[in-house]
């Protein structure tokens, strides 16, 4: 058996290869500094133009581009109109940012479980949640899987909910042919460097209801208004505008706006490699007893944002912790998404408790991400599946 480079043999790799990267080319450079040299660094048509792209990859009907997915989760949850006294119903294996923005609105965030096999929401979880004060629903495309968008309408709709999709991981999902993006009352992409496409920092929400989209724009820019139809107190004076509501400067730059509109170009490009580095993994893991495949649902044609490697621990002597570390040696960085969001310490502060998501917790105990990027080589998956293969040999029960 191959010494592994934790106990001082040599590693696999010989440079680090991390779980998620940006792929910047040549004319993603010169589309941003062709807006540096222009008349509009921000509020100008590079953003008015973003947005009819994300409408055309998504099929949504309205965009609005923001300075970041946090951001978007936020307007979508002020726009939804969750306030003090609502619930909603958020997954438990996500970025935190999923249920803050249900704080932000003053709203109580209630955990759901997910699905043992596609570690997406359980719709059966949702619906057992739900109470009286029940206003909303916060569902995550995980690893860019869509959720299940057909089970969590029909809750939503029996019970008068707003479902937003937390789509930061989906950019390129269709779900039964749908672009996702057109199908929840409202989904929010992430553009952060590791997710499909990037801004740099970015995001936007998308909607196909065109009350919603007037709230977004205006939460997007401090509440104020330019069309006299929502004044209280409109003039025909040329400088008028009026703040109608309290919002926010969350509006996204010319150059940033310019930097996705040029990736956008690419999605169907770097989501064809994705989809080929996750066929490669799942064919060399589903042979190996030690490791659980994430199921995939027929009516998602995903785009994977992560790959997630899960341990079968009852046919492996070591922990996840060790398995992380013995990756890391042979210079393959993973990462852990997530952790159960309701065991971060200020949520511990808020007064929820370890237990609430059996599924959740377990999955978390049992996952890292490993290396998913369109830049890397079918050699650098080898790599990453040797090394794999390396530390399961060294640790097999
Ligand atoms: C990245 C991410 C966010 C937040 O996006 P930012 O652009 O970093 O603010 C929200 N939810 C999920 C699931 C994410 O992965």
């Amino acid at each position: 058996m191959e010494k592994l480079a934790i106990f001082g043999g040599t590693p696999l790799r010989s440079t680090p290869i991390s779980y998620g990267r940006q792929c910047i080319e040549q004319d993603d450079i010169d589309a941003v500094v062709a807006t540096l040299r222009s008349d509009y660094l921000t509020c100008g048509p590079a953003v008015t133009e973003l947005e009819a792209q994300i409408c055309k990859a998504t099929g949504a009907k309205y965009a609005v581009a923001v300075s970041n997915g946090t951001a978007a989760l936020h307007i979508a949850a002020m726009a939804a109109g969750f306030g003090p006294g609502d619930e909603v119903i958020v997954s438990s294996i996500t970025f935190a940012a999923s249920s803050n923005c249900v704080l932000y609105c003053g709203a109580k965030p209630v955990f759901a479980d997910i699905r043992p096999d596609t570690y997406n929401l359980n719709p059966e979880e949702v619906e057992r949640l739900i109470t009286p004060a029940t206003k909303g629903i916060v569902a995550v495309d995980f690893t860019g899987q869509a959720t299940e968008l057909d089970a969590l309408k029909a809750i939503a709709r029996k019970h008068n909910l707003i479902l937003i999709e937390d789509a930061a991981h989906a950019m390129g999902t269709k779900y039964k042919g749908q672009g996702v993006g057109s199908i929840a009352d409202m989904t929010c992409f992430s553009f952060h460097p590791v997710k499909t496409v990037t801004s740099g920092e970015g995001g936007a929400v998308t909607t196909n209801d065109q009350q919603l989209y007037h709230k977004l724009l205006r939460l997007r820019s401090h509440g104020i208004t330019r069309n006299p139809s929502e004044m209280k107190h409109p003039t025909d004076a040329r400088w008028y505008n009026e703040q109608v509501e309290l919002g926010f400067n969350y509006r996204m730059t010319d150059f940033q706006a310019a930097l996705l509109s040029s990736q956008l170009k690419k999605l169907d490009r770097f989501s064809k490699r994705r989809k080929e580095i996750v066929k490669m993994y799942n064919r060399a893991f589903s042979q190996m007893p030690e490791i659980f495949v994430q199921r995939e649902i027929p009516e998602s044609d995903t785009t994977r944002h992560l790959y997630i490697l899960r341990l079968n621990l009852e046919k492996l002597t070591c922990d996840r912790r060790q398995f992380f570390d013995a990756l890391t040696a042979e210079n393959i960085y993973c990462q852990v998404h997530y952790l159960p969001v309701y065991w971060h310490s200020y949520y511990e502060s808020l007064g929820y408790e370890k237990g609430l998501c059996p599924q959740a917790e377990k999955l978390y105990n049992e996952i890292m991400s490993i290396p998913l990027f369109p830049a890397m080589t079918d050699a650098d998956v080898e790599d990453v599946i040797r090394a794999v293969q390396k530390v399961v040999e060294y640790y097999r029960a």
